[in-house]
């Protein structure tokens, strides 16, 4: 991908067909699709690329177990065919990016026969409705058979389990592939770009963006043909530049989630809590050497601050240890992170757990905003092909069909579960760092590793006994645009989620790294350690731990 200066030029004062506003997945998605359709694409990102709800999510591929069980209960044919389109999507989305996303099986403890049994023939439907894209067929596994895959599991009063297949990925990597794809592709993107203004011709249509550039704070504009809505939670500011005063579409609800020490023996499969005490389901997922616990679903503002309180944490971890041999603690938690959901109103529903996560794609008749609202990362390829469609309506052109079912993304070329051992032969790596590469960048970690060749310096660990290594800080910076150290350690590499302890010792390398290639000063490098290892000491403090630079 060209540097974010190249970038810049490229785009400052450009003509382009669409200009795509928002860098998470739908954003990234609908980008990618537009450029392969063969019109010519910017796509400006106010922060980081999938640094807002794209990167907070369960991490789950899926069609929704609990939206299909609100399908049957409500008769709701809609809610229905929501599942449907997304059990379809779910395959597309391992198969497009099999590095980022995975199948797993999950199971469901049961503590009656009549649980099981409901449990049973709803995972049975699951598997009839993904049809050909269903991943393996659940299965009622013993109480015997289900300990063993998940020694962490409590047999107490249990029947059983019933285990079924969704798919699991890695959301903020899934967001950079899909915009390295979109760049591949001959489009533009730049991060830490926002909207500021669209001005229109004199019709009223929507013609021109005025930009403004979030690190230096200058200004300039671009122009383009049609314009494409896609930035999630915050779409109704986008649809209130186009036209004043239009009416809100969008209900936010907050979700946490917490991440805790996982042991290779304590389970290889997830737990699906069906019935907390407030009528949700939660997650807890073993991913990437930990297990991740959520979610929760609380109405949220634009504003509000998305940390993890304890009361939070402690919500995840009360429902969680009743399933549990050895109950989990707060202070255990290792990491943890907040986002909001853009979901679309219903006038009917009044509780956010209730609103359909389907999408929408509206288009405001006098500016000709194209916004796509709503849905969830599994289905961003599909609301991409529904937002296209329009904008080829709108333009004029004929109706070139979408290719992107069938688009391998940007790492995903070449690529096979044993790629990990390539690299270990090819450059002597620990099969550790291999493999973590290989779940992060695909088959571009052979890029990742020349970097580490030519300077042996770049082959040592970010932080002593993680895989982690500083090859990966140069080739975010190079070839992925990450501006800051956050950037780096939350979204290209994951060592945040991963530990919040070991990011704060990775900060001042991170920032050393990144200050070579960026060219920061050494003032301007130290503001950047403090102010991050100032904000994980504030998420580590609001969940009630005390981080060791307090
Ligand atoms: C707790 C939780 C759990 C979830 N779990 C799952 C799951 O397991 N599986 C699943 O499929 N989905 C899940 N989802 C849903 C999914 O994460 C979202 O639907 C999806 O990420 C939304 O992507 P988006 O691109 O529409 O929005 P976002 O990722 O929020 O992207 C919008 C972008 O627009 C940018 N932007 C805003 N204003 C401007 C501007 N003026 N100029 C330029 N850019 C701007 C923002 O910076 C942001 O990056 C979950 C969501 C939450 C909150």
């Amino acid at each position: 991908m060209k540097s974010r200066a190249e970038t810049l030029q490229q785009i400052e004062g450009g003509k382009f067909d669409v200009c795509v506003i928002g860098g998470g997945a739908t954003g990234a998605g609908c980008a990618l699709d537009a450029q392969l359709r063969g019109l010519h694409t910017v796509l400006v990102e106010a922060g980081d690329y999938a640094s807002a709800t794209s990167s907070s999510s369960t991490k789950l591929v899926h069609g929704g177990v609990r939206y299909l069980q609100q399908a049957v209960a409500d008769l709701d044919v809609g809610q229905y065919r929501v599942v449907q389109r997304a059990l379809h999507e779910r395959r597309l989305m391992l198969d497009n990016a099999p590095y980022l996303a995975h199948p797993l099986e999950l199971l469901v403890p049961c503590y009656s026969r009549k649980e099981a049994l409901y449990y049973s023939v709803g995972m049975k439907m699951y598997d009839w409705i993904a049809g050909k894209g269903n991943l393996f067929p659940s299965k009622h596994r013993s109480v015997a058979d289900s300990v063993k895959r998940m020694p962490m599991l409590k047999p107490d009063r249990l029947v059983g389990t019933v285990a079924y297949g969704d798919g699991q990925f890695d959301d903020a990597r899934y967001g950079m592939a899909l915009i390295q794809s979109f760049s591949d592709a001959g489009g533009e993107a730049v991060n830490y770009a926002r909207v500021v203004q669209l001005g229109k011709d004199a019709r009223g249509r929507l013609n021109q963006a005025e930009i403004e550039d979030v690190i230096t704070h200058r200004r300039f504009n671009l122009q383009a043909r049609a314009f494409i809505n896609a930035t999630g939670p915050f779409s109704d500011c986008i649809r209130g530049m186009a036209k004043p005063g239009i009416t809100p579409r969008l209900r936010l609800s907050k979700g946490v989630h917490i991440l805790l020490p996982l042991d290779k023996e304590d389970t290889k499969d997830a737990i699906l809590i069906p019935e907390t005490d407030d009528g949700r389901v939660i997650f807890a997922i073993p991913w990437l050497g930990r297990f991740l616990v959520g979610t929760t679903d609380d109405e949220a503002e634009h504003d509000d601050e998305m940390i993890v309180t304890k009361k939070e944490a402690e919500y995840l971890l009360r429902h969680l240890n009743r399933y549990i041999v050895s109950p989990l603690r707060v202070d255990q938690i290792v990491s943890a992170f907040a986002g909001v959901r853009p979901l679309v109103k219903s006038k009917s529903a009044l509780d956010t757990k209730k609103l359909i996560r389907d999408h929408e794609v509206e288009m405001e008749q006098q500016s000709g905003l194209i916004s796509v609202l709503g849905g969830k990362c599994t289905t961003h390829r599909a609301m991409a092909e529904d937002g296209v469609d329009m904008t080829l309506g709108y333009l004029g052109k004929p109706l070139i069909p979408c290719c992107t079912g069938h688009h391998k993304l940007h790492g995903a070329e070449g690529y096979g579960p044993e790629f990990w051992r390539l690299l270990v032969s090819e450059f002597s790596v620990t099969p550790s760092t291999a493999q973590h590469l290989a779940e992060k960048f695909g088959t571009a970690s052979l890029r990742v590793l020349e970097i580490a060749k030519q300077d042996s310096r770049y082959a040592s660990p970010i932080v002593q006994g993680l895989p982690y290594i500083q090859a990966e800080v140069v080739y975010s910076v190079r070839q992925e645009m990450a501006m800051t150290i956050e950037d780096v350690l939350a979204r290209r590499i994951g060592l945040q989620l991963f530990s919040w302890a070991a990011s704060i010792k990775a900060a001042p390398v991170v920032g050393s790294l990144m200050s070579q290639q960026l060219g920061w000063s050494a003032e301007e490098t130290n503001q950047e350690v403090e102010q991050y290892v100032q904000k994980i000491s504030r998420l580590m403090t609001a969940i009630g731990q005390v981080p060791e630079t307090a």
